[in-house]
């Protein structure tokens, strides 16, 4: 397609939008009376409207039926991971029985590292991207003491080439096979965090299995973003926040993929709670645990209605829009954002992939002087970006929400700002 900078090119796609009405089922932030062009939905998506009447709707069945709520409520909490299974594994591409939604990322991740990093004196190392979001690398970190490993032998960092910002695909499949004797996982963002790249999760994953590791996807910036398929990619494991690309509300819940072949299997090692327990027996409160079937089986405590009441209401706006449709128009709008920002290449570079294969919504912005001083004066013109140090603007128009005219918009802004 070819691009205008024009408001009315702006306007004719957003009128062609099949999407465009989901907008209005969110709550979009004002400054001075005005709507405020919001672009961390990478960070914290916006409140859909239609989550206060699912948290007030657990909140009266609290008030009228106090404990009897378990089974009782309209929604009972008792099988509350059941509601959102179906279509939170329609947003990842996995089966029902391969998704559950509990705790929240960090604490999920550590979990699935339990069951799918089994170190053996020879086959302990871990590769994962370097320059990760923090809490991964102290996650990785802490498992590689946790088993008895030095953290600068057990992992291996992939790291660009001289002078590029994004990982080579080539070059993540070399390092794999340099190590294959002694890897035990690759763990790996799905979409980088800082640069916005998204990784060939489906090479990864073949070649780290054909090296005989274990591969794991911390889908914090893929789940709700990519048109994800963890189910026929094979890979083992996958978890993801809510709250950014999924709009489920700060500090919200989280999901969980194990892909059937292990969810499945008992004897795969995890560390149990009692919600995990075969849901038949679960109230015999008997000894020696039986794990649930499939992703269920990791569950350790008993719902957290309230964040999961916010997902579940979520989740529906994604059902009806459909993962493919909101990943069609997501290239077309980061697609646009990539050529309004290309007008203004003197001054600045795009560090995220230009293949939109090769990224999400979000489009990472290194200024050439003093890129904080632009953030502070997109901020005080009504965009909301988001600033990553050391050097990054980031920013992610979404397709449930975010409009072609708001990306034009942002063009005229950063006019008067190089004028
Ligand atoms: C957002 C994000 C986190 C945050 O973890 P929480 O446990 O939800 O606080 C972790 N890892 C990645 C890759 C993220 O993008």
């Amino acid at each position: 397609m070819t691009f205008h900078n024009t408001l009315s090119f702006a306007q004719q796609l957003d009128s062609e939008d099949t999407l465009a009405h989901f907008r209005s089922e969110f709550y979009i932030p004002q400054k001075n009376g005005k709507p405020i062009i919001y672009l961390c939905g990478n960070s914290l998506g916006l409140q859909p409207k239609n989550v206060k009447a699912a948290i007030e709707q657990e909140l009266k069945d609290w008030a009228e039926l106090g404990v009897e709520g378990h089974f009782a409520g309209k929604n009972p909490w008792m099988y509350y991971h059941h509601f959102l299974t179906e279509q939170a594994a329609g947003v990842v591409g996995a089966k029902p029985s391969e998704v559950v939604i509990m705790n929240n990322l960090t604490a999920n991740l550590h979990l699935m590292m339990v069951s799918f990093y089994r170190p053996t004196k020879t086959r302990y190392k871990i590769i994962m991207e370097g320059n990760a979001f923090p809490s991964d690398q102290y996650a990785m970190e802490t498992q590689a003491r946790f088993h008895g490993f030095n953290p600068d032998d057990a992992i291996i960092e992939l790291k660009p080439r001289e002078g590029e910002y994004t990982l080579r695909t080539e070059d993540i499949i070399d390092k794999i096979n340099a190590h294959k004797d002694e890897l035990a996982i690759v763990m790996m963002g799905g979409v980088n965090y800082y640069t916005g790249q998204a990784y060939d999760m489906q090479t990864i994953t073949k070649i780290a299995h054909e090296a005989g590791a274990n591969v794991g996807f911390d889908c914090a910036h893929a789940a709700g973003n990519l048109y994800l398929q963890l189910h026929n990619w094979n890979v083992d494991f996958a978890v993801w926040c809510t709250y950014k690309y999924l709009n489920s509300g700060p500090g919200g819940t989280s999901g969980v993929f194990v892909h059937e072949r292990h969810g499945n299997n008992p004897e795969l090692i995890r560390f149990a709670g009692w919600w995990g327990h075969d849901e038949q027996e679960r109230f015999q409160m008997k000894k020696g645990f039986k794990p649930m079937q499939g992703a269920a089986g990791w569950q350790l405590s008993n719902a957290q209605i309230f964040p999961m009441a916010i997902h579940k209401a979520s989740l529906e706006l994604f059902a009806q829009a459909g993962m493919n449709k909101l990943r069609a128009k997501s290239e077309m709008l980061t697609g646009y954002l990539e050529f309004i920002l290309s007008e203004y290449s003197e001054h600045l570079t795009v560090i995220t992939p230009r293949k939109p294969a090769e990224r999400g919504c979000q489009l990472s912005i290194i200024v050439k002087e003093n890129g904080k001083k632009l953030f502070d004066y997109l901020e005080a013109n009504g965009i909301m970006p988001d600033w990553r140090e050391p050097d990054v603007i980031r920013m992610s128009p979404v397709p449930m929400y975010n409009t072609f005219e708001e990306v034009f918009r942002i063009g005229e802004i950063l006019k008067n700002y190089f004028a």
